[in-house]
């Protein structure tokens, strides 16, 4: 049962990456299953080609670029399409923005509709807009995971092209969302962050207002600290602190280290509040 859901959500005859691992996974065991009944060693060489036609297909979806027509803006990070006749929901990787039409209306907020009008300022219904995937095809709520272009990229790793006519991108230059973690789809995630850093640092967009969360940018300033800070360790726990922690132990305990390392080698543990 479980290995026939992903034969009824096939797009385009594509199955959904994660589906094919799973479907290697049954292949190899049916196959092993037969080796070891017939002991067979032409087995081996299906097994191979098998995995070889799938990791090729895999490859050329990085590549493709789908056009589609905007059939609606729903919010700040998601977007109704036609592709090929047929409507889809396209959750847009790697942003988030506050929640504007949530079923549990406690959820939407003023910064919520902000973003939503952005997202309708700058994508418009009947639009044609340009879809590249990462890694995954869809989330768990069947929704088309994807960066949406306004402008058809060349390169779609390229920084200039990527500011300049990627929705994902600049919703978070311009202040209207957070960078959001949809691993395994973290090719831009760093790329992201610094963004999102560059539009707080600015005060763009809900910055300006509070509106948006900085548990980011906090983290990626912790963690630049931590990478130049010196390390202190308390003798009698065998600690490691950072120097900015608020829990460092008295003068007479302490030890001095330059790196983490050499603490690490020393017995000494991090203490995970102060160190990332
Ligand atoms: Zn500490």
């Amino acid at each position: 049962m479980l290995y026939s859901i992903p034969f009824f959500s096939m797009v385009k005859g594509e199955i959904a990456v994660k589906w094919k691992k799973e479907l290697i996974v049954l292949i190899n065991v049916l196959l092993c299953s037969f080796a070891v009944l017939t002991g067979c060693e032409d087995i081996a060489i299906e097994d191979t080609a098998i995995n070889d036609i799938i990791i090729e297909d895999i490859e050329n979806e990085y590549d493709d670029i789908e056009t589609v027509e905007v059939a609606s803006v729903v919010d700040g990070d998601t977007i109704k399409v036609y592709l090929e006749g047929e409507r889809y929901t396209i959750r847009m990787i790697g942003i988030d923005t506050p929640e504007s039409v949530h079923p549990d209306e406690s959820k939407n907020t003023i910064y919520g509709q902000k973003a939503s009008d952005y997202a309708k300022q700058t994508i418009k219904k009947g639009q044609t807009v340009y879809l590249s995937k990462d890694v995954s095809d869809r989330d768990k709520y069947d929704r088309l995971l994807r960066y949406v272009w306004l402008e058809k990229p060349v390169d779609v790793n390229d920084e200039n092209e990527i500011r300049q006519k990627m929705y994902n991108a600049k919703v978070v230059l311009d202040g209207y969302a957070n960078v959001y973690e949809y691993a395994p789809n973290n090719t831009l995630y760093d790329l992201f962050l610094s963004f999102e850093a560059e539009a707080a640092e600015n005060n763009r967009g809900l910055w300006a207002e509070n509106g948006l969360n900085n548990e980011n940018i906090e983290r990626t300033e912790a963690q630049k600290q931590s990478e130049e800070d010196i390390f202190i360790g308390n003798k009698n726990s065998k600690k490691l602190h950072s120097s900015y922690c608020t829990d460092l132990p008295q003068e007479k305990n302490r030890i001095y280290f330059d790196s983490k390392e050499e603490a690490l080698e020393q017995g000494y543990e991090i203490d995970s509040k102060c160190i990332y």
